[in-house]
């Protein structure tokens, strides 16, 4: 229902011909469609704007850009939108609803730096990759007053403030997107406008610091983004009863600090957690300082130098000043309490994690067991954390395990002990990176008494389609299913369901549901989780007889299709993935070796000992997970798809109370480049995120909701007959009656049950004819 507030028509709308769609019906009457602008679909799949020189029943001939005159297939062509509708700002508003008239219409926007758009209740943001002029104070204070309707992540921001204050319910604004799409940017300027608004206290300015910190500590330059985030991301910002920020929280998902080899994932640490440009970093003294190391002699640091010249590609990214990057990271640390001790002793993690990669092995006897090298990494590691040089060779050259009651001492050879290594570097810097959002959200206040309401706002990767997909793309496309089954109940169904209970004739729009690949997933015990946790449980389990056994038990599922070797293909709602399956065994337990949290924890220092019990905590949950005694670790622990699960539902759980507000990013271009808009990328990322069909279904329903009464007493005064009976649905009809108001274009629904009060009138556009 309408709140009084609530703008009708509030964008001038251009009159056009009645809704359209977006096929031409008339097929019969070609021969009006001489000189009507159509598209046309090149061979590379791209579409080109021509006119229609003459048509027969099945073909016509059309002219296109540059001269060209072609002889085409009427089925080839797609009705364009008169010129008047170039560039509305809400895709609602197109006549003719078709991919390439999408297409256009968000490339008519972008040429001209209006990089939003809506698409019906979405807001679909195009990365304009270069600054343009669209952010700040005054901005900010123009949406603020509803002095600009542009559509905007401020709009979105304000919507959302407005609606927790008038409903006292809970909001969420959810950003997805591809890597590299903009969710990052477009989360913090959400953040920025709320931080606006309702400021104040000052935890505002703490809530923007968090920022700098998480993006130091856990983004990474990859092919795709030069600072991409390689966590999902839960920010709730609090707000008092009096609309002020009171507080936030922050939750990570899924930090990936096992993006697939070592080498891969040092190069990571040496490239992004610090680094951003190897040659500014080398030369700059506060990082040296502080990691207590000569970066030159960083091994792997080398490693990417050496692929830097190998690839003749450049892992540097422009623009990034390493001691500027530095100043503002600290100072943010210092902005969240997190005192300069605790700043130094996290810095000193880091640094233990990147000499741990220096750390080498020499064969000690002639079965092949190693022994770490007594050198420079290994005692720099040992001081780092705070050790004896002893106890950390130990730990990297053997293995306790436990038989029946003995403890078994093993020795490693050298893939054991560098896998050894790696682990604990590994898990070093995930412990780390958990304390300092543990450190940012005890600053922000968690635990404080609540008392107003709160707004979230979800920055999580997209889906993923790769060449090659591992365990982490297994992860992600499972959270983004339930992410589209949460989109697709809000903007489909419950529309659908609200028609219906108003009783108005509503011919179903179809929708994708993908309730089926989601079972795929869930299902117990025959599903895509349940069977990896099973296997990983078993010690002889590997990645072939994990893809077996899916293939096996799967293979009659229609989302699911077994393919050569290890590798399987999900249908996923935005496509098919191929999955490789090796290493999902391995990092789907995620082993912890008891080796190493005894080592930590027999630190000097405070934060190995705290990794150490926040790891031993870790495991002592309840274990819905399996029990994992294979390859020396002896811990019970959530595997890291059941944890992933975990939190996953607890999101969902946290979202389903919240009205969600959707923001779908869109890159235009794989260079990262301004300026450069390709078809055929935005399109399958609008596909993906069910743009088109959003519009679709917003369009063809009746998207605007008014009770008799508010429709009587709004518009009753244009009357000008008085009629017989004052009640509203007379006047409404009265009201309809004397605009003559075609009877297509609304529908009087019959109010839910038992209350009256709520008996309503749809319309389409209405503001096309009351506004
Ligand atoms: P994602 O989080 O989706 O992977 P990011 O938010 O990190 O992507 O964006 C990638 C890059 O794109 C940013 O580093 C920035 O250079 C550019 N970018 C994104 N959104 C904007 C914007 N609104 N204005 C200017 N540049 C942007
Ligand atoms: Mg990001």
């Amino acid at each position: 229902v309408l709140d009084e507030d609530s703008e009708i028509g509030s964008s001038p709308l251009p009159s056009v011909p009645s809704i359209a769609d977006s096929k031409w019906n008339d097929t019969a009457s070609y021969a009006k469609k001489k000189n009507v602008q159509a598209w046309y679909q090149l061979s590379d799949g791209n579409w080109e704007l021509g006119k229609i020189i003459s048509a027969s029943v099945t073909e016509s001939i059309i002219s296109l850009p540059e001269g060209k005159v072609l002889k085409v297939q009427n089925d080839c062509l797609l009705p364009a939108n008169p010129d008047i509708l170039d560039g509305v700002d809400d895709l609602m508003q197109l006549s003719y609803l078709s991919e390439p008239t999408v297409l256009y219409n968000l490339q008519y926007r972008y040429d001209r730096d209006m990089i939003y758009t809506k698409a019906g209740p979405v807001l679909v943001a195009i990365n304009p990759f270069k600054k343009v002029q669209l952010y700040g104070n005054e901005y900010i204070e123009a949406y603020q007053r509803k002095s600009i309707q542009n559509p905007h992540v401020y709009a979105i921001a304000d919507t959302a403030l407005r609606e927790m204050k008038r409903d006292e319910v809970n909001q969420s604004i959810i950003i997805s997107g591809e890597s590299g799409a903009g969710k990052t940017e477009t989360a913090k300027i959400a953040m920025q406008y709320l931080a606006a608004l309702g400021g104040g206290s000052g935890i505002e300015y703490e809530i923007l610091k968090t920022n700098p910190i998480l993006e130091a500590f856990g983004n990474a330059k990859t092919l795709r983004n030069d600072n991409s985030s390689r966590f999902g991301k839960l920010i709730e910002i609090l707000f008092s009863e009096t609309g002020k920020i009171s507080g936030a929280k922050i939750q990570t998902f899924l930090l990936e600090k096992v993006r697939s080899s070592s080498a891969d994932f040092f190069a990571l640490i040496c490239l992004k957690i610090l680094v951003s440009d190897v040659t500014s970093f080398m030369n700059s003294p506060e990082w040296c300082n502080v990691l207590k190391v000569n970066v030159r002699t960083i091994y792997f640091i080398n490693f990417v130098l050496e692929l830097q010249l190998h690839l003749e590609s450049s892992y540097t990214i422009t623009g990034v000043d390493d001691a500027e990057q530095f100043r503002i990271v600290t100072e943010a640390l210092d902005v969240v309490h997190v005192t300069k001790d605790d700043q130094e002793s996290a810095f000193a993690m880091l640094a233990a994690v990147l000499w741990l990669g220096n750390v080498s092995f020499t064969i000690i006897d002639n079965e092949n067991h190693v022994e770490p090298v007594a050198d420079e990494a290994l005692l720099t590691v040992a001081k780092l954390i705070g050790c004896e040089v002893k106890e950390l060779q130990l730990a990297l050259s053997t293995r306790k395990m436990k038989v029946r009651n003995d403890i078994i001492v093993q020795k490693l050879k050298l893939s054991q002990a560098i896998d050894t290594r790696d682990a604990l570097a590994k898990s070093i810097y995930s412990c780390l990176f958990d304390w300092l959002v543990e450190q940012i959200n005890k600053s922000l206040g968690v635990g404080k008494r609540r008392t107003g309401k709160s707004i979230s706002i979800l920055d999580i990767y997209g889906f993923e389609s790769f060449e090659r997909n591992s365990f982490e793309q297994f992860c992600i496309n499972y959270a983004n299913e339930r992410l589209q089954q949460h989109f697709n109940r809000h903007l489909f169904k419950l529309e659908q369901e609200e028609y219906i209970q108003d009783g108005i004739d509503w011919t179903k729009v179809e929708f994708e549901d993908n309730q089926a690949c989601l079972n795929l997933f869930e299902k117990k015990p025959l599903g895509l989780l349940s069977l990896l946790d099973e296997e990983s449980t078993f010690p002889n389990g590997t990645d072939l007889s994990f893809a077996n056994k899916l293939k096996q038990h799967l293979k009659s599922n229609s989302c699911f299709k077994g393919e050569r070797e290890k590798a399987f293909t999900v249908s996923h709602y935005a496509g098919e993935v191929s999955y490789d399956t090796t290493g999902f065994l391995e990092k789907n337990r995620d082993l912890m070796h008891l080796d190493s949290v005894q080592l930590l924890s027999s630190c000097k220092t405070s934060l190995p000992q705290k990794f150490a019990s926040s790891m031993l905590v870790q495991s002592e949950k309840p274990v819905v997970g399996p029990l994992f005694k294979s390859g020396g670790a002896d811990s019970q622990k959530l595997s890291v798809a059941a944890k992933f699960k975990g939190q996953l539902f607890q999101l969902m759980q946290r979202l389903e109370s919240t009205t969600p507000h959707f923001i779908r990013c869109i890159k235009p271009n794989n260079l990262q480049s301004p300026g450069i808009y390709e078809q055929g990328l935005v399109l399958q990322q609008l596909r993906c995120c069910g743009v088109l069909e959003v519009v679709r279904i917003s369009r063809s329903g009746f998207p605007t909701r008014m009770t008799h009464q508010k429709f009587a007493r709004r518009y009753g005064f244009l009357l000008l007959e008085s009629v017989a009976s004052q009640d509203p649905l007379s006047v409404s009809v009265a009201i309809l009656h004397q605009f003559n108001i075609l009877p297509d274009l609304y529908q009087f629904g019959k109010g839910r049950p038992l209350d009256r009060r709520l008996e309503c009138l749809r319309t389409q556009e209405i503001g096309r004819f009351m506004a």
